[in-house]
């Protein structure tokens, strides 16, 4: 508002001014010509008075009788109103209309007196010692033949000439105040005209420096006005459609990195963080982090120190930093340019997993095979120093347990690998329930042995899939093996159903449990919760690994339920469609 005021009233004050200044120029200028004109008529006037007067006062200037001389000059004066002196070839002042010609001063050197002596007539304007008032002269030289004998003045007041003029000035005064006004009224609606315009334009483009695009001007004029208000518009089109590009680009790239699994950030070199990802936002669990110190986030010493370790001396680093159980490789990649560095965090926990799986799989594995071929080595030695029959039966029928042994180990490991490169699988329709009841028949003899009774629900829509027969069922009866083995007392319940667009198959057992810690480990090649155990009723770890092979091969999944004490149930998921 402040603006438009200034706008306008800069205007209207500088069109006011300028048409005062001209009205003030004008009215001096006018006076000073109306005064010329006046002086100048004067002037005439007078000129013509003394040629009409020339004749009478050569009379009396012959005949030399002064009282003659300055009687004539008052009683002319009188008449004509004008002041009438006759002055002597030698300056004395002869007669005067107004004054005692006796009590005058020698007039030779008046200016008009001595311009008539030269040219025959001159005139002046200036002020009378005599009267101590402003006069015009006129003299004009008075001569009998070639002799001059004197000179006839004529003179007005000024101030009567000055009196019409302040008249006239009056009138062109208030002629003037009326046109001033007027022009004050036009000067205020053609302001008001144009500025309106300029203050929208103003106005609008303020709001498009704030970053209000799309803001138009809508007041469109013809001429030089209109033509700013649509280089307006374009530049605001323009950058409306810059901005909104660079917005979809900054997001875009947000997105990029937002959708990145690796956490980054860039931090000032003052500590502040200038952006960060949502991966790293999760890992911190906190959202509003910009522009805050990172050290208020970063809480895992050993990082804060390595940030430290860049900002004494920064440069490109690299080191591995545990944040809450994970391994991360931190990155920190100095920008010079941006006095900036990006700081990436990338999970290795799973290549340490791996790793550590490896070492544990060389580990169990060597054990596995080392304990029943110690066995074996024991036996066969014993074997060939011991001459009882009966002896070396049970010597032999140990050794071939633990060849088993071996052998199944084994197989399995050879069947892990055949699944791992199998890609494809030879789908069938499979009848669920006789695949799983066919299953139970296999070990009824141990569940009788142990009275365990087991029981099979599998709803209609589930009865029938599309699997590879012979995988699924390995796949089922290493589950069901691990129930049967693992169960003491209760019952195993096998359930299927369909769940959207998946078949669930539940598997429960009234075992002993897993305990929490160890159920994200068991389908690890080798695991086992118990060794022991295992090893006492057959166990080689490698069931449950297979198993989830097999469902995975399927791109279905396997996930465990288990209370310790209570019972284990596995939940197989496989996709409806094949
Ligand atoms: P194993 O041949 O030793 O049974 P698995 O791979 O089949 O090997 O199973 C891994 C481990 O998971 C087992 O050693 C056992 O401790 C545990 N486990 C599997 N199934 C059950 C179950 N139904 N009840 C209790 N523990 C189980």
């Amino acid at each position: 508002m402040k603006i438009k005021k200034t706008t306008f009233l800069k205007f209207f004050l500088s069109s006011f001014i300028v048409i005062l200044l001209i009205s003030s120029l004008f009215l001096k200028f006018s006076i000073d010509e109306i005064k010329r004109i006046f002086i100048e008529n004067g002037k005439n006037e007078l000129h013509n008075i003394s040629l009409s007067l020339y004749d009478s006062f050569k009379e009396l200037l012959i005949a030399g009788n002064q009282q003659d001389i300055d009687k004539a000059c008052k009683r002319y004066g009188k008449r004509l109103g004008i002041r009438i002196t006759v002055i002597a070839k030698d300056g004395t002042v002869l007669g005067d209309s107004i004054k005692d010609p006796n009590s005058m001063e020698n007039h030779i050197n008046r200016p008009e007196i001595k311009a008539a002596m030269k040219r025959g007539e001159g005139s002046s304007l200036r002020y009378s010692t005599t009267l101590d008032r402003y006069l015009i002269y006129n003299a004009i030289r008075i001569s009998e033949g070639n002799n001059i004998i004197g000179f006839l003045r004529t003179s007005v007041f000024l101030n009567d000439i000055n009196t019409e003029i302040g008249k006239v000035k009056r009138d062109i005064t208030e002629d003037l105040v009326i046109i001033l006004l007027f022009s004050c009224l036009v000067s205020l609606v053609i302001s008001k005209t144009l500025t309106i315009p300029i203050e929208d334009m103003i106005d609008k483009v303020e709001r498009i420096a704030k970053g209000n695009f799309n803001v138009r001007i809508t007041r469109l004029r013809r001429g030089e006005l209109g033509k700013l208000g649509r280089n307006i518009n374009d530049m605001a089109e323009r950058l409306e459609f810059l901005f909104n590009e660079l917005q979809k680009e900054k997001q875009i790239l947000k997105d990029i990195i937002d959708a990145s699994p690796v956490c980054l950030c860039v931090i000032g070199l003052d500590g502040k963080i200038i952006m960060a990802n949502k991966a790293l936002k999760e890992l911190i669990k906190e959202q509003e982090i910009e522009g805050k110190a990172y050290w208020r986030f970063f809480k895992e010493p050993k990082l804060n120190l390595f940030i430290q370790d860049f900002e004494k001396e920064p440069r490109d680093m690299q080191q591995e930093v545990t944040i809450e159980d994970k391994t991360f490789l931190c990155n920190i990649k100095f920008i010079k340019d941006q006095e900036s560095a990006v700081i990436s965090l990338y999970d290795i926990s799973f290549l340490k997993d791996t790793e550590r799986i490896k070492k544990d799989l060389v580990a169990n594995m060597s054990h596995e095979l080392k304990t029943p071929i110690t066995a074996i080595n024991g036996y066969v030695k014993t074997l060939l120093e011991i001459e009882n029959d009966n002896e070396k039966r049970r010597f032999l029928q140990i050794i071939d347990r633990n060849v088993e042994r071996i052998l199944n180990v084994v197989n399995n490991l050879l069947l892990l690998s055949e699944l791992e490169i199998m890609k494809k699988l030879n789908k069938e329709d499979v009848d669920l329930e006789e695949m799983i009841k066919d299953i139970f028949s296999m070990f009824y003899p141990k569940l009788k042995e142990k009275g365990i009774p087991f029981l099979v629900q599998i709803d209609k829509s589930a009865r029938l899939i599309k699997a590879d027969r012979f995988r699924l069922e390995q796949a089922l009866i290493n589950i069901i093996d691990n129930a049967v083995k693992y169960t003491e007392k209760g019952r195993i319940t096998v359930r299927a159903f369909c769940k959207k667009e998946e078949v669930e198959i539940e598997i429960s057992d009234t075992g002993p449990g897993i305990p929490e810690e160890h159920i994200s480990r068991i389908f690890e090649r080798f695991y086992v919760v118990d060794r022991s155990r295992s090893r006492k009723i057959g166990g080689t770890g490698l069931g449950l690994s297979i198993a989830k092979h097999i469902i995975e091969l399927h791109k279905g999944r396997i996930i465990v339920d288990s209370i310790p004490q209570k019972g284990t149930t596995f939940h197989i998921f496989l996709p409806l469609k094949a």
